[in-house]
C-alpha cells in the first residue's frame, strides 16, 4: 500500500481514536507512518546512499522485490518484542507505538490479500497474454494503472492490467510505446 494511502487511513483512525487518546493520538498516528522508515534504512545501507529519491525509485520500480530484510519493523518478532516490553515496562508510550505499527501492518496484510485475489482474476482473463504487446509469457505481472481515491473502488480490476516483464519495465520507466497502455497512461506513479 502506498504511503499516501497509509497517511489517509491512519488520519481517519486517529480521528476516531481521538476521544479516547486525546492529545496522545499523534503517537500511534506517527508510528503508523514512520514504520516504513525500515525500507529507507535498508535501502540506504545496501545501496550506500542517503538519497530518499533513490529509495522511492527502488521501491516503485516494476515488480520490486519484497525483501523481508527491508521490512524489519514490520516483522512479527519485532512487534512481539515491542508487546513484551510494553507489558513488562507498563509503558503507555510503547503500547501506543505498537498500536500504530499494528494498524499499519494490518493494512499491508489486507492490501497483499486483495492484490493476490486481483492477480488471480486478471490472470484467468489474460490467459498468459500480455495486455500491452500481446506476447505470451509464463508469468505476467500485475500493473496498477490508476489508484482511485475511492477506497471501495481501490481493488476494482479495471484499474489494473497484466503485463509481460519488459512491458511492465517500460511502463515504470515512462517510455511506453503506443498501444492501449501506452506512455501517456504510464506517466502516473506506479506500483
Ligand atoms: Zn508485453
Ligand atoms: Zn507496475
Amino acid at each position: 500500500m502506498r504511503t499516501q494511502e497509509h497517511v489517509k487511513l491512519s488520519a481517519a483512525a486517529a480521528l476516531i481514536a481521538f476521544p479516547w487518546l486525546k492529545t496522545d493520538v499523534w503517537i500511534p498516528f506517527a508510528a503508523s507512518i514512520l514504520i516504513d522508515v525500515d525500507h529507507y534504512l535498508w535501502h540506504a545501507i545496501t545501496h550506500r546512499t542517503l538519497s530518499l529519491r533513490a529509495a522511492v525509485r527502488y521501491f516503485t520500480q516494476a515488480n520490486p522485490p519484497r525483501r523481508p530484510e527491508a521490512r524489519l519493523l514490520h516483522h512479527p518478532l519485532v512487534l512481539g518484542s515491542l508487546l513484551f516490553l510494553a507489558i513488562r515496562l507498563r509503558s503507555r508510550l510503547l503500547a501506543l507505538i505498537l498500536a500504530g505499527f499494528l494498524f499499519h501492518v494490518s493494512l499491508d496484510v489486507i492490501h497483499v490479500r486483495q492484490m493476490s485475489r486481483l492477480m488471480q482474476i486478471l490472470n484467468e482473463q489474460a490467459q498468459g497474454q500480455c495486455q500491452e504487446c500481446g506476447e505470451h509469457v509464463d508469468k505476467l505481472q500485475l500493473h496498477t494503472l490508476h489508484v482511485t481515491r475511492n477506497l471501495f473502488d481501490r481493488y476494482n480490476p479495471r484499474h489494473f492490467v497484466m503485463l509481460c516483464p519488459p512491458c511492465h519495465e517500460r511502463a515504470h520507466s515512462g517510455h511506453g510505446e503506443s498501444g492501449p497502455y501506452g506512455s501517456r497512461r504510464f506517466q502516473l506513479p506506479m506500483v
